[in-house]
C-alpha cells in the first residue's frame, strides 16, 4: 500500500445509542483514525470492532453545595475504553466544555498510547463538565471529592488508575487519593497518579509529559536532519505541558519565538524569555501581560518555525489553518489536536507530525514508574526516572519510524498499528468471556 488506506466515514460505524450518530465529535475522529489503520492489522482485523466500543461508560451527577448555600449540579464521566493490556488509566479533565463523545475519544487514545510505549495498561479518561476558574477551592475540592466517591465502584489501584489533565493538578489527585482511601478504609496511593511528592508521588511527574514531547521533538528532528539549537519553536498552551516543553527547547538553545494561551498570543523573532514567561505565568495564570508583542490567532498559526507544538487543546489544526502553517513539523503535546482534514493536509505538504500517542506519552510513562513505585514503597531518584523516560520514549518512536518508512505510512498510522496490534493480541489470546 502507498499511503494511508482511504477514510470510512464515521456514520457507516454502529454508533453507540448514547451518542448522537450525526455529530460524534472527537469519537469520530478516533473512529476514522482506527479504519486507517484496519488494514494494517492482518487476522487481527477481525477483532477490530472491540476498539470501536468503550468497555465501560459511567455518567455521574456531582452536586454540592455552593459557599453562597445553593445547589449546583456538574455532569461528570469515567469511561474505560479497553483493559485487555491490564488496568484502565488516564487523566481526570475538568473543563466546562467536556462531553462524553471528548472523554470516550480520549479514553481510546489512552488505550492506543499506553500500548505504543508498552506500559501494562489499558485506556481510561475521566471529566467533569465545569469551569474551575469559576469556583472557589472549597467548592473544587467538594466537586473533586463528590466525582472521586460516585466513581469509586470502577476505579482502584488494579482497576483504573486516574491522573492529571486539563485544570486538574496534584492538589486533585490528593484529594482524590484521599476520598478513595477513606471510603476504602485504608490508604491508596497506588489509586491515582500524579499526586504530591509527600504522598507517594513520583520525582519527574509533573515535567515528564514536557520532557517527552522535548524527547520526540529532537529524535525526529535528528530524522530529518535539523539541528535542536537554533531551531524556531512554536507552542500553543503555555501550561503543564507547553511550558515544560517551551523550557527545554530553550535550555537546548532553540528559540521559543511564539506562544499562545487561552488568552492572548505573543512573539518576539529573537526568541521568548522562557524562564520569565513561566515565572509570569505562574503569578498570573496567564501570558498576557508579558513584555512582547501581541499577535492574533490568524498570525500566530501563520509564525514560521522549525517546530510546532500543539499543547492545548484538541482540535486545533484544522482544514482551515493546516494550509498556512508554516512549519518542517508539528509534535503534538495536546491530545487530538489535529483533525483527520488537517493531518491529510500536512502530510501532503510534507510537514511530520509526531502524533500525541507517542509525543505527549511522557506523562503516563511516569505515572507508570510512580504506580511501580508506590506498590513497592520504594522511590526511585529523578535521575533514574529521567534515564528511564528517555529510554522508553526513544525506543517507542525509532519502532514507530521504522513501521511508517516501512508500509510509507504517517507516524500516526504507524503509532495505531503497533498499538492496536499489542491490543489486539491480548485480547485474542484472552479469548472472550464467558
Ligand atoms: P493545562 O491546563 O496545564 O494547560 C492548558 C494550556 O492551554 C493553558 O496554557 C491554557 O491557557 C491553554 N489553552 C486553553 N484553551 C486554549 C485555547 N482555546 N487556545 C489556546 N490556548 C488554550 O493542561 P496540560 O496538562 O498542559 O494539557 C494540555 C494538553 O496536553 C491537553 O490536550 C492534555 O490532554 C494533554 N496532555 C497532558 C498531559 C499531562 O501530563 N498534563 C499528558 C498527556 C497529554
Amino acid at each position: 500500500m502507498s499511503s494511508d488506506s482511504p477514510i470510512i466515514t464515521a456514520s457507516a460505524h454502529a454508533v453507540p445509542s448514547y451518542l448522537n450518530a450525526d455529530n460524534l465529535g472527537p469519537w469520530g475522529i478516533y473512529l476514522q483514525q482506527v479504519d486507517r489503520v484496519t488494514p494494517y492489522l492482518g487476522s487481527l482485523a477481525r477483532w477490530v470492532e472491540t476498539l470501536k466500543r468503550p468497555k465501560r461508560a459511567l455518567v455521574v451527577d456531582v452536586p454540592i453545595e455552593m459557599d453562597d448555600g445553593t445547589i449546583a449540579h456538574f455532569e461528570g464521566y469515567r469511561v474505560q475504553h479497553n483493559t485487555s493490556r491490564g488496568p484502565g488509566k488516564g487523566g481526570v479533565r475538568f473543563h466546562q466544555d467536556v462531553t462524553l463523545s471528548e472523554v470516550m475519544a480520549l479514553s481510546a487514545w489512552m488505550s492506543v498510547k499506553n500500548a505504543a510505549v508498552n506500559v501494562p495498561y489499558g485506556g481510561a479518561k475521566g471529566g467533569i463538565r465545569v469551569d474551575p476558574r469559576k469556583l472557589s477551592r472549597a467548592e473544587l475540592e467538594r466537586v473533586t471529592r463528590r466525582y472521586t466517591s460516585e466513581i469509586n465502584i470502577i476505579i482502584g489501584p488494579n482497576k483504573d488508575i486516574p491522573a492529571p489533565d486539563v485544570n486538574t493538578n496534584e492538589q486533585v489527585m490528593a484529594w482524590m487519593m484521599d476520598t478513595y482511601s477513606m471510603n476504602e478504609g485504608s490508604t491508596s496511593t497506588g489509586v491515582v497518579t500524579g499526586k504530591p511528592i509527600s504522598l507517594g508521588g513520583s520525582l519527574g511527574r509533573r515535567e515528564a509529559t514536557g520532557r517527552g514531547v522535548f524527547v520526540v521533538g529532537a529524535e525526529a528532528a535528528r530524522n530529518l536532519g535539523m539541528e535542536i539549537k537554533g531551531a524556531r519553536i512554536v507552542v500553543q498552551g503555555f501550561g503543564n505541558v507547553g511550558s515544560v516543553a517551551a523550557k527545554l527547547f530553550h535550555e537546548a538553545g532553540a528559540k521559543v519565538i511564539a506562544v499562545q494561551d487561552h488568552k492572548t498570543a505573543l512573539f518576539d523573532p529573537a526568541g521568548l524569555d522562557v524562564p520569565a514567561l513561566i515565572e509570569h505565568v505562574t503569578h498570573n495564570g496567564t501570558i498576557d501581560g508579558f513584555r512582547a508583542e501581541t499577535i492574533n490567532a490568524e498570525q500566530f498559526w501563520q509564525t514560521e518555525c522549525e517546530i510546532l507544538i500543539p499543547a492545548a487543546l484538541e482540535g486545533q489544526i484544522t482544514a482551515a489553518n493546516a494550509p498556512h502553517i508554516k512549519a518542517r513539523m508539528v509534535i503534538e503535546g495536546a491530545n487530538g489536536p489535529t483533525t483527520p482534514e488537517a493531518d491529510d493536509i500536512l502530510r501532503e505538504r510534507n510537514i511530520l507530525v509526531a502524533p500525541d500517542v507517542i509525543a505527549n506519552a511522557g506523562g503516563v510513562t511516569v505515572s507508570y514508574f510512580e504506580w511501580v513505585q508506590d506498590f513497592s514503597s520504594f522511590f526511585w531518584t529523578e535521575e533514574e526516572i529521567n534515564q528511564r523516560l528517555v529510554r522508553i520514549m526513544q525506543e517507542a518512536f525509532r519502532a514507530i519510524w521504522q513501521v511508517s518508512q516501512e508500509n510509507k505510512v504517517t507516524l500516526r498510522t504507524a503509532a495505531f498499528i503497533i498499538a492496536c496490534t499489542r491490543i489486539l493480541q491480548a485480547r485474542e489470546m484472552r479469548g472472550l468471556y464467558p
